[in-house]
């Protein structure tokens, strides 16, 4: 038995088909003149960009806008003006474009392999994918695309961005790697796909031959190469049970989400762009409950304007009218760079100038947005959202102004909230509730904060848990605080999306859940089937440590 990272839930049974890298032969080109390779430079350029354009449109169509935004990322890699000028250094020494490619990018695929941070790391393999395909481009050899025509799990040093999306996936049962990490393009991809997969197994994977019989466990990361008969039979019950499963949540579509109590949960969805609406209204979720609207800033030259931004929030408003929708406003910084921005670097990014700090500071932007907001909001039921709130201050100032910008805008109507996900704010969460609609709990950073956990650091990602009793106390605080308000409080980080998770937020009295569509259905069955019992919040305050908290939701 083989181990891995769990990229991507699900479990496979089939025959093992290697992919080896394929080298590609290149055909010697000899230099000719400086002004011949620039020509072929700029020539394999263009047409790498229309390649990424096209394959940005394909997987938005394929798989959803914010996977999408890989290529768009490549492509703004591929325009990087240094990188060319390293290049054209190359060309002027008499070397080809191609030597050009392999020096310059090499080097920089080697500066991101030795950093510290997995993600900057997995980044390596975007760098590898832009040289492949323009090596590739320069000598007219097709894509490599790893194409199966029959049932397989898929075996493979690294796929790289473009290759994920190129999968057969009707023939692709699973695939397992032996780099990556679980924030590596790949692994996205296949998640938003729902292709089972295991990546960095390292390389054990070896004991893997073409043909072998696997099993690929994606739900423990584990890998059972020609298994015997009896843990075959098990594992084929066990798929047999979750694809009924998945048949049976299929009734649960278009339902109300109210609990055997009789509370009406809203089970509703995150989305990144106006692209993701399909999978959103395929869900039948209850609502939108976050728009992460920072991805209209990103991967791109200048600010969105006003009208720009006006028409996305409308599309989404009104395809979900007369459901709620919540859009954050602009979370920039952390882990999401926007380089015209021209944020300074920091130390600590996640600690840093980030979101509402932003906004607050240049507040024309901060207005344009808002003004898009509420031009927007006759076209549904708008709820505004501001991020990153850790003080009454801040959330007095952000308001003040949302006042003053709407006092503009004939007919705005909106409900204000603002996320919890700073320990300060959840413990002045009553002194917060008294000026605001709503709350939601974005988990993700209220875990790192909590327990001092960089969420992007594989390093400690063993210690970041939703299960520390620090963590789950805060939840109960928050809540609480939020419902003698009479405020609406609901969560939008990952921990919504938990199955495991699910009972003990209705019964700390949770309203509103917000997770990827995929798991709305699987969510709403829970609710529906939910009976209230409170006794479980007062208990689990006598839990001490991770592993109680586990054991006792039956984790
Ligand atoms: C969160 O922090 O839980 C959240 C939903 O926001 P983001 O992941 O965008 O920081
Ligand atoms: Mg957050």
């Amino acid at each position: 038995m083989l181990k891995g990272i769990k990229a991507s839930d699900g479990i496979a049974i089939g025959v093992a088909k290697w992919i080896k890298e394929v080298e590609i032969e290149i055909i010697e080109m000899s230099f000719i003149s400086v002004e011949d390779e620039k020509s072929r430079y700029l020539k394999a350029k263009e047409q790498g960009i229309i390649r990424l354009e096209k394959l940005k449109a394909e997987t938005a169509e394929k798989v959803g806008s914010y996977e999408a935004e890989v290529f768009e990322a490549h492509k703004q890699l591929l325009m990087d003006t240094v990188m060319e000028k390293e290049i054209f250094q190359y060309l002027e020494k008499g070397h080809t474009t191609e030597f050009g490619y392999e020096t310059v990018i090499n080097k920089y695929i080697k500066m991101f392999e030795q950093m510290d941070n997995a993600y900057m790391r997995e980044r390596a393999l975007d760098l590898k994918d832009i040289k492949m395909n323009q090596i590739r481009i320069l000598n007219n050899v097709e894509d490599n695309s790893p194409s199966l025509s029959e049932d397989m799990i898929l075996v493979t040093y690294d796929l790289t961005p473009s290759e994920t999306v190129k999968i057969n996936k009707a023939h692709t049962l699973g695939f397992i790697t032996e780099i990556g990490g679980e924030t590596s393009h790949s692994a996205i991809i296949a998640r938003t796909m729902g292709i089972p997969a295991i990546v960095g197994v390292g390389k054990t994977l070896e004991h893997i031959k073409d043909g072998d019989e696997l099993i690929l466990d994606g739900l423990k990361g584990e890998i059972h190469i020609n298994p015997d008969k009896d843990l075959k039979a098990s594992y084929q019950e066990i798929l047999k049970t979750l694809s009924d499963e998945k048949a049976s949540l299929e009734s649960y579509k278009n339902q109300a989400s109210v609990t055997l109590d009789g509370q009406v949960i809203e089970i509703a969805c995150n989305i990144a762009s106006v692209e993701d609406m399909p999978y959103v209204l395929e869900s039948s979720a209850d609502g939108i409950g976050l728009f992460r609207s920072e991805f209209l800033y990103m991967n791109r030259d200048h600010y969105p304007s006003e009208e720009e931004q006006f028409e996305a929030y409308k599309a989404v408003l009104e395809q979900m009218a007369p459901k709620p929708v919540t859009i954050r406003t602009m979370d920039v910084g952390g882990d999401k760079a926007v380089p015209y921005m021209q944020l300074e670097e920091e130390m600590n990014p996640f600690l840093g100038f980030r979101a509402i700090r932003i906004c607050l500071e240049d507040q024309d932007m901060f207005r344009t947005q808002l003004r898009a907001l509420l031009r927007a909001s006759k076209y549904g039921r708008l709820r505004i959202m501001f991020p990153m709130i850790a003080s009454l201050e801040e959330l007095l100032e952000a308001k003040a102004i949302l006042e003053a910008v709407s006092a503009e805008v004939p007919n705005a109507s909106y409900e204000l909230g603002i996320m919890i996900e700073i320990p300060a704010a959840a413990m002045i969460a009553d002194l917060l509730a008294e000026h605001v609609d709503f709350f939601s709990i974005g988990t993700n950073d209220l875990i790192q904060y909590t327990t001092a956990v960089d969420r992007m650091n594989a390093k400690v990602s063993k210690l970041y848990s939703p299960y520390h009793p620090a963590f789950i106390r805060l939840l109960d605080r928050i809540i609480s605080a939020g419902n003698a308000a009479g405020i609406e409080v609901g969560m939008c980080g990952n921990v919504a999306g938990k199955p495991d998770f699910i009972p003990l937020l209705l019964n700390m009295g949770l309203k509103e859940f917000s997770m990827s569509p995929d798991m709305v259905l699987k969510a709403r069955k829970i609710v529906n089937h939910h009976q209230l019992n409170k006794e479980q919040v007062k208990e689990i305050y006598q839990l001490k440590n991770i592993e109680e908290v586990k054991a006792f939701l039956n984790i």
